[in-house]
């Protein structure tokens, strides 16, 4: 007989997926959509999550390898390469796959410049409007442009940026501006925006987008939480992490929990012992109060989260016992949502980390 497995497990909601990335659509009508699935789909699992976006336009991502896997899960549209090529012969790769690419520097040009190919390539060209991580200044951007053209390697030249604040208070306009002024007559399709300029920005008459890059919203998570909820952008949580309570404990008053005594009792409390730690990859920083569901009921961590265990407080849910179900994020099992972005702010984070870090021994279902 098999041994029962530990009792955690990750859910992957195909359905919140597909219903995020209709959101993208929905406030970007007239945009095509690129899933972004770099970072093995933001810890979801590429091949977990194909189905339910296969609706998509395109994939984006970063790593080679991964455009690989999305290849061979038969897809055949775009797959954009959002950093490009990181040495000459990735273009190889980009041909052999056909890949489009982003070009951000000079380096980049010059490989393609070099490199044999039958089929030329679509990329997208990136300005550097202010973030000042990749791309070409607004003065060089179309000296770069122009190189590009001149090349028998490139095909078609789109043009792209990446906003630094289009969650936060300074917004998108800065850059729009600078991106604007310095593209006003050059031909091609245009990707400025991320979820968080998707959700917030999209409207604004000014933006004009070809491709919308959705990420994180995707995945049931608000870019901008928590200014906004996940309610509020009417997104679902596209990953559970759940497990049971495998211990209980009442308390006494001066009774404290776990690693150094973080939290102890000032009344009677029973408590309970959840199978989930930071090695699962629940953030080590979550402090005394993180919410939690028991049984679909909201209640709160205490003490220090330990790596294969963390304790939460039963005082609302007195009938719970060993064996009854805890949300640590996602979907409790009546409905209720618990969102990643609660959790992660409580540990002094972001959504994006939290699911990127979904551990390895954490086995996954998709429903
Ligand atoms: C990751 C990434 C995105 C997606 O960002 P979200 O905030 O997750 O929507 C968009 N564009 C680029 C260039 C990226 O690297």
């Amino acid at each position: 007989m098999n041994s029962m497995p530990r009792p955690i497990e990750a859910l992957i909601h195909s359905e919140a997926l597909t219903h995020n990335l209709k959101r993208a659509r929905e406030c970007a009508p007239d945009a095509k959509v690129w899933a972004v699935v770099k970072a093995n789909a933001y810890g979801h699992g590429i091949e977990r999550v194909y189905e339910a976006m296969r609706g998509a336009d395109g994939f984006a991502l970063l790593d080679l390898s991964e455009a690989e896997r999305v290849r061979a899960l038969g897809w055949r549209g775009p797959i954009l390469l959002l950093e490009g090529a990181f040495e000459a012969r990735d273009l190889e790769l980009c041909s052999r796959l056909n890949l489009w690419h982003v070009v951000h520097c000079e380096a980049q040009i010059d490989w393609l410049a070099m490199h044999k190919t039958h089929q030329p390539h679509r990329v997208f060209l990136k300005m550097n409007s202010g973030m000042n991580r990749l791309g070409f200044t607004p003065t060089a951007f179309r000296a770069a442009w122009t190189r590009l053209n001149a090349l028998p390697q490139v095909d078609e030249i789109s043009l792209m940026t990446h906003f630094s604040d289009a969650d936060g208070e300074r917004g998108i306009a800065h850059q729009v501006a600078v991106f604007d002024a310095a593209t006003r007559d050059l031909p091609g399709e245009r990707s400025l925006s991320n979820s968080a300029a998707t959700l917030r920005h999209c409207a604004a008459a000014n933006v004009r987008a070809d491709w919308v890059r959705a990420g994180i919203m995707s995945y049931g998570s608000a870019p901008d939480f928590p200014e906004h909820d996940i309610a509020h952008w009417k997104l679902k949580p596209a990953m559970t992490l759940r497990s049971k309570l495998i211990g209980t404990q009442e308390l006494q008053p001066g009774d404290s929990i776990g690693y150094g005594s973080a939290f102890t009792a000032e009344h009677r409390l029973r408590i309970g012992i959840v199978a989930c730690g930071y090695a699962d990859g629940y953030p080590r920083h979550c402090p005394t109060g993180t919410p939690v569901l028991v049984e679909g009921v909201r209640t709160r961590t205490l003490g220090r989260v330990s790596m294969d265990m963390l304790a939460v407080d039963l005082s609302p849910m007195p009938t719970a016992q060993i064996g009854s179900e805890v949300t640590l994020w996602g979907v409790g099992p009546h409905g209720e949502v618990l969102s990643i972005d609660e959790v992660a702010r409580s540990a002094g984070t972001i959504g994006y980390e939290l699911m990127c870090a979904l551990a390895q021994r954490v086995p996954v279902t998709v429903l």
